[in-house]
């Protein structure tokens, strides 16, 4: 054998349950990475078994390695031209048959390949059962069946993973058999780029994809080994030729190794996709559960919030006490108790709580296997705007960062469709705006009312507010895709993954860890050098007015035109770093003692609005330009490392600025109108 050190990949499906069987083999030994040029990041970890030692990468989730989205051409590229030892893929059990088309274009690549066959226990109880041997004799390749949450089957992986690295393992069996126009257009540029590649198989592979004419393939292989697209002939029809025949194989194979001890195996799932995904109950029951997890939210997040600003107004006075009476000078406790710590402060007190709870019950959503539904029920209102049913996918990962949604955009194939979803990606509200909206809806708008009646009407608001996002989204997606971006719109069979019970110790680590320290650490990381520079603007004075006050009072005029005003652009202007210190910069801009006033009384901070001429239409404004307005900084900078376009950056900065200030435009405007008419 001579090495002793190997790389094995895994790849599958989403959701099949890869990275606990990753974490279960490197006992949770993973840390994410990048690999040559790829932005995508994977997760590497390290096995050691019988003195061998391997490395594990995790491939992104995919559900096929045609020429597709930048997920799949991540995984394909990988398995390519960096050549594992083996691959590991892992399919669902309870769907076999649609995972299968991954695994078989896998086996084109390479025969170095063990199936693992998870959610055994998932496919018994919906009294699945799957003949392991079968499929090893048609695929020719060794399967293992595994449970991999309870560990069921580890140790046999293990195993099979050692055979292989010890024995040459035999090619598979039942093959894809493309038809013979394909197989001689193949056969073609097979001979042209043989040379060029590492294997016969991986020519053959890479012959069959440069078939399928998709530019974005054609260029990345050109880039990565020289291959020219010229190669061959290439027709549109041959991609869905190709398709057509991988599906039929697996659906060969699935009907020769699975049986249904119960014809009536996923009655209960679709009983549920009945309710949840049809035409008349599918939306009101989705806005019904947003309402509902909005309602928690603001109720849930409220009393935290009051006790954290309490218990950080502590803080900063015995900060401020213990530099005073060691004698710091009095300008620089200024600036590290009224501009660091106390817009820090307001961050962490405004921000975590509502954090803390939306998270983890958007996670237990899905967890369970609902957005793919939300994708469903949107998905024939995203075909009328002339884009793809995964922008709404991209759109509920927005509501948690903009960057991550429009990172999360390689999901979609079509690259028109694709920038479509990015650069409309920031007109649904991240998390750094939703405290701010929330914030401002409670003062201006359900204040008057008593519990439960003002948190009631506040999640209606902030409901309406989102269902607004997502008319903007389809509006500006619809204008785009019959303007600049239009394209054949890509056919797309969407995926509905079984439901599956959420693990609520899981949800509440992965929010913990994924969601909120990452995004609160965000946060504090920008509010702390913001809440000095803006120290620094309010307190350097030239004659009798600040830096902050002459800035503001420079667009005062031109603010007032969209209904706002100097002090309230200037704040989004300072706020470009992120959304979530666009308050404090107000706050800190009308208070006369230039810092923030005390957190914890809605009453004062609706008081110190309307002392600054802040009224209900006023309120309406700001509301809709922390909707519709330019992207922070590191969306910014995302939009661009995904686009390598300044073009499309600026595109996706100018356009929801342009929207919210129409929009400010004619709410102020016509309210004026109405007030003049009115006497
Ligand atoms: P990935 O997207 O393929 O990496 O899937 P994950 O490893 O994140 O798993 C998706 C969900 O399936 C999680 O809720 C897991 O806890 C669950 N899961 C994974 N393996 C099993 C299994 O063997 N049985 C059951 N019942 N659930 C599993």
């Amino acid at each position: 054998m001579g090495r002793n050190e190997f790389t094995v990949a895994f790849a599958g499906n989403p959701n099949v349950g890869k990275s606990t069987v990753f974490n279960n083999l490197t006992g949770l030994n993973q840390h994410t990475g990048n690999w040559s040029g790829k932005t995508v990041s994977n997760a590497f970890g390290c096995m050691s078994y019988k003195n061998i030692t391997y490395t594990l990468v995790d491939l992104p989730g995919t559900y096929s390695l045609l020429s597709g989205s930048k997920e799949e051409a991540v995984a394909r590229d990988y398995l390519c031209f960096q050549s594992p030892d083996m691959v590991v893929a892992v399919v669902d059990a309870t769907c076999i048959e649609r995972n299968l088309n991954l695994v078989l274009q896998i086996l084109e690549i390479t025969s170095r390949v063990i199936v693992c066959v998870n959610l055994l226990d998932e496919a018994q109880k919906k009294s699945i059962s799957v003949d392991l041997k079968e499929l090893s004799r048609r695929l020719g390749v060794p399967v293992v069946g595994s449970s991999a949450r309870s560990g069921r089957g580890m140790s046999e992986l293990k195993e099979m993973i050692y055979n292989m690295t010890v024995n040459e393992r035999k090619t598979y069996v039942d093959k894809i058999i493309y038809s013979p126009e394909i197989e001689e257009e193949a056969e073609k540029i097979f001979e042209k780029i043989r040379q060029k590649c590492k294997s016969d198989r991986i020519a053959r592979f890479l012959s069959l994809r440069l078939l399928e004419n998709d530019e974005e393939f054609n260029k990345s292989l050109e880039k990565s080994i020289g291959i020219s697209v010229e190669a061959g002939v290439h027709k549109k029809e041959y991609k869905d030729m190709i398709a057509e025949e991988i599906i039929k194989t697996a659906e060969r194979i699935f009907l020769s190794a699975v049986s249904f001890k119960n014809s009536e195996y996923n009655k209960r799932d679709r009983k549920i996709d009945r309710i949840l995904t049809s035409k008349s109950t599918g939306i009101p029951i989705m806005l019904l559960l947003f309402g509902v997890i909005f309602w928690i939210t603001i109720v849930g997040a409220n009393y935290p919030s009051q006790w954290l600003s309490s218990l950080f107004e502590s803080v900063n006075q015995f900060v401020r006490d213990t530099l005073t009476n060691i004698g710091t000078d009095n300008m620089l406790v200024s600036v590290i108790c009224d501009g660091i710590l106390k817009t820090t402060f307001w961050v962490i007190s405004v921000m975590l709580p509502p954090m803390a709870i939306f998270f983890p019950l958007f996670t237990i959503l899905e967890d369970f296997g609902y957005l793919p539904r939300i994708a469903f029920n949107l998905d024939k209102y995203f075909k009328r705007s002339g884009t793809h049913g995964k922008q709404a996918l991209t759109m509920c990962m927005g509501f948690g960062c903009n960057a991550c949604g429009v990172t999360g955009c390689r999901i979609i194939d079509s690259p028109k469709e694709r920038l479509i979803a990015i650069i409309t990606n920031a007109l649904v509200p991240c998390n750094g705006r939703f405290p701010s909206l929330i914030t401002l809806i409670s003062i201006f708008f359900s204040a008057s009312l008593v519990f439960p009646f003002n948190s009631i009407l506040s999640a209606l608001l902030l409901l309406s507010v989102i269902v607004l996002s997502v008319f903007a989204t389809l509006g500006l997606s619809k204008l785009l895709s019959s303007t600049v971006l239009k394209s054949e719109r890509s056919s797309f069979t969407l995926e509905l993954p079984p439901y599956r019970a959420p693990q609520i110790g899981r949800v509440i680590v992965h929010s913990v860890k994924d969601r909120i320290i990452f995004v609160l650490w965000r946060a504090v990381a920008v509010a702390v050098p913001a809440g000095l520079i803006i120290w620094l603007l309010a307190n350097i004075y030239i004659g009798d007015s600040s830096l902050l006050n002459y800035f503001t009072s420079s667009i005062d005029g031109f603010a007032r035109i969209f209904g706002l005003d100097g002090v309230i652009l200037a704040a989004f202007i300072l706020g470009f770093p992120a959304n979530e210190i666009v308050m404090p910069i107000m706050i800190m801009a009308y208070t006369s003692n230039s810092s923030l006033m005390e957190y914890d009384s809605l009453t004062q901070l609706h008081a110190l609005f309307t002392t600054n001429g802040w009224t209900v239409v006023t309120a309406i404004c700001v509301l809709i330009f922390f909707l519709f307005h330019f992207p922070c900084s590191t969306t910014c900078i995302t939009i661009y490392k995904e686009t390598k376009s300044i073009k499309w950056t600026m595109l996706a900065f100018i356009l929801p600025t342009i929207l919210g200030l129409t929009a400010c435009f004619l709410i102020s405007n016509i309210s004026r109108l109405i007030f003049m008419l009115a006497g």
